[in-house]
Formats: structure tokens, sequence, C-alpha cells
């Protein structure tokens, strides 16, 4: 079964707006087994809205609309659809009076635009909105079904779970699809394919393998399709153990799992606490560590030393130091690791100290260099990274790469 999504509004065309709605009406698809075959996005006229429509019926099996319901001038989804099914709009009599509620509660005049709310193709089934005042509306025409949505996203996620796919489950057998997400960190996306070759090509038809890459990560993605269930996960999840069993190492969770998530998890689970040196992340990682709720239960703080003189003044590290290797070097991340430990009284330190761009970089250390120092009370480990020359990205990444390399050492003590 295909399913095709159509948005409609001339901001999603000029880029005012992102088509999130298509995104996520995707992945809703995807967990309900049916295939999204084609997604369309067009402005707010009725010749491409008609056009649209006509395409999507010749390939597809469920046409999805979002947008345009709205009681202003530019929203024409419902008179189009009147004039594609040949049919007229009339009242919904629930629809008017929960359309005159709402305005009553919030003490402000119904106009005749609004009434036209409560107004619906005489040959479609009203979808209840109970986050707005606009419906949605469900036609079932010669066996293929269109669906149309509100184009605000909140109505339409709610309108959709709430309202069509109790109705899609009943009119279609959907198979089902099962998901399972590895989430990997430290490695490019063709190491790690290089590495998992062989698995990859003994996957079964029915179960299918994404490579989801990310600065910095990549999510691999198992998905099987079929209609036993329980056979699905057992087959999902013995590829899964091989995958830990070859690339282990790299996988830092699973599904939504986020890196400071973890890190958060196994310092709270060993009782520790931890701090960071900053230079070059100028306080990123301290702003990815405590987003996570609850992060002061092991996090204390951080020095950010962007400046020289605030690593020599807060931190320590020598002129000798600057003068001979310079603030981008293993012995200056090491200083300001051990530093921050001793200074903070924690269990772990993080410290970074790199060269994010455009301007600064050398022959011997360009843009993009960076070295990452991780400490505990027994031994300070450092690593040098070249991240490349887009700034944001190397921010980005020297975070990554920190949190794991602070992974890796939690992990090695048990
Ligand atoms: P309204 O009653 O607000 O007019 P509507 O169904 O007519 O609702 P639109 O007017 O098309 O919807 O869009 C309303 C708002 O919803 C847009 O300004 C935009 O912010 C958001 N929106 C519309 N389509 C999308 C989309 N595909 N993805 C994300 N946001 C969207």
């Amino acid at each position: 079964m295909k399913a095709e999504i159509i948005t409609i509004g001339d901001e999603l065309l000029i880029g005012q707006v992102i088509d999130t709605n298509s995104a996520w009406l995707g992945q809703q698809l995807s967990s309900l087994g049916i295939t999204l075959y084609q997604r369309t996005a067009c402005g707010d006229s009725r010749e491409q809205i008609l056009s649209c429509l006509h395409d999507a019926s010749l390939r597809s099996d469920i046409i999805i609309i979002t947008g345009g319901l709205g009681p202003t001038k530019d929203d024409i989804t419902k008179k189009t659809l009147c004039e594609y099914f040949d049919t007229t709009l009339v009242t919904d009599d629930k629809v008017l009076e929960w359309v005159t509620k709402i305005f009553r509660m919030r003490k402000m005049p119904m106009l005749d635009i609004n009434l036209q709310q409560a107004m619906i193709p005489a040959n479609s089934k009203t979808l209840w909105n109970r986050s707005g005042t606009a419906p949605g509306m469900w036609f079932d025409i010669n066996n293929k079904i269109y669906i149309s949505l509100p184009g605000v996203p909140f109505e339409m996620k709610v309108i959709f779970e709430e309202e069509a796919v109790p109705l899609l489950k009943q009119k279609f057998e959907l198979p089902y699809i099962y998901h399972r997400t590895l989430q990997t960190c430290s490695i490019g996306e063709s190491f790690l394919a290089n590495k998992i070759k062989d698995i990859e090509e003994n996957l079964p038809s029915y179960i299918k393998l994404a490579y989801l890459p990310s600065v910095g990560a990549v999510r691999l993605r198992l998905s099987a399709y079929g209609n036993n269930k329980e056979q699905l996960e057992t087959e999902v999840a013995q590829i899964c153990n091989q995958f830990y069993e070859r690339i282990g190492e790299y996988i830092y969770g699973e599904g939504n799992d986020s890196l400071n998530e973890v890190i958060g998890v196994l310092l709270k689970g060993k009782n520790k606490t931890m701090a960071t040196a900053e230079s070059c992340t100028g306080g990123f990682i301290a702003h990815q560590i405590t987003s996570i709720a609850g992060s002061s239960k092991y996090y204390k703080g951080s020095i950010v030393s962007y400046d020289n003189s605030i690593k020599q003044l807060e931190l320590n590290v020598s002129d000798e130091i600057l003068k001979t290797v310079g603030a981008v070097s293993e012995a200056c991340v090491k200083q300001m690791a051990n530093e921050v430990l001793k200074k903070f009284d924690v269990d772990y330190a993080i410290a970074t100290s790199g060269i994010a761009g455009p301007d600064g970089g050398t022959d011997e250390k360009p843009v993009g260099t960076v070295w990452i120092a991780i400490a505990n009370k027994n031994e300070v480990i450092a690593q040098k990274f070249n991240m490349g020359d887009n700034r944001e990205r190397t921010i980005l990444r020297t975070c990554l790469m920190s949190l794991d390399m602070l992974r890796k050492m939690l992990l090695q003590e048990n």
C-alpha cells in the first residue's frame, strides 16, 4: 500500500516555513507499516492543488493533504477538494457548535468567515479537531483515501493520531514494521559500513539497514517488515547482537539516546562527578551537559579559558608550555584537565583546546586542529583531531568526541 503527502502553502515553497508536517507524517506512516511513496509541496493555487491531487491519485492509495483549511482567502483547500470531487460544502452542526463555543470562551465575536470553518464537503467524514477550529476531512472515494488536515503542526498531529489512524487501521490490514536504531559515534559512515559489510550483506530481504549520518555521529537503523511481530523482533535483536560484538565500542546508545544523557546515566550510576575546562568549545560542552535535567548531581562547573591569560591564571598552564608547544597542544590540555579536576574536586574532567577558525591556522596546526584531554584521579589521556574547516561543526564535533572519550573512560572503570 502506497501513501503520498501533499503539503499546501506558498510559505513552504519560499522557505519561510520548513515543512515539518511531512517529516512527522513520514515517521507515523512508516511506524504504521504504510510506505510513503512521494512528498509534494505546492502553492496556494487551485490549479496546483488540482494537479497534485490528480497525479497523486494515479500513484497512491492514501493521499494526505495538509494546510489551507483556515478561514482566510488564501486557504482554498476545502473549495478545491469540492471541485475535485464534484461536491458542495455543507454545515457540520457539531463543528459549528464547537467553533461557536470556542469563540464564546475566548470572548471574541464570530465573523462570517469563522462560520465557514464548520462547512465540510458533502462526501467527506469530519475528523474532529479538539485543538482548533478547522476540522480535518476523510474521503473514501473509489477505494482511495484522501485525508485533509490543517497546516498548523500541533492540530495536524492531534487529528492524525486520534482520528485518522484508527480509521486507517479499520480500512486496511496493515503490516507490521519494526525499527531499532543504534547510535554510534567517533567513526565515519564508510568505516562503519566496511566493518559490518558481511552482516549487512547477509540480511534477509525483509530487514533493511539504513545509515543516518550527522555531525560526528552515525545512526544505524534496522527496519523489519512482515506480519510476525515476535519473529521480526527476535531476528532484529540477533542482528543487533552481532553489531554490538563487532562495533560495540562505537555504540553509545539506542533510539533517541544522546551522548550527554548517556554520560549523565553513567556518572550517576557510579556516583561520580565531573567538570570541564574549555577553550575552543567556549562553554558548549558545559551547555550540553547542563541541558540534561538533574545534571547538578554530577556536574560541578567549567572554566572557559578562551584566552591564554585565563589558561595561566585559572588553570596554571605554564609560560613554558605556551611558549614552546602552544595552547593547542597535548601538554596544555593535559594541564587544563588535571588542574580543573583538582580545583573543582571532581572525579573526571574534560579539557579542550583547538583552532576552530576560520583564522589562526598554521602549516603545523591547520584550522580544525583540536586537542582533547580526559582526566581522572589516576590518569590523563589526550588525543589530537582534525575536525575540518567549519567552525560550527568543529565545536559540535569536539563536544561529541570529548563526551565519547569520557564515556569510554567511564566504561573501562568498573
Ligand atoms: P489556519 O487555520 O491557521 O489558517 P491552515 O490549515 O489554513 O490553518 P495554513 O494556513 O496552511 O494552515 O498554515 C498555518 C500555519 O501552519 C503556517 O503559517 C505554518 O506556520 C504552519 N504550517 C503549515 N504547513 C506546514 C508544514 N507543512 N510544516 C510545518 N508547518 C506548517
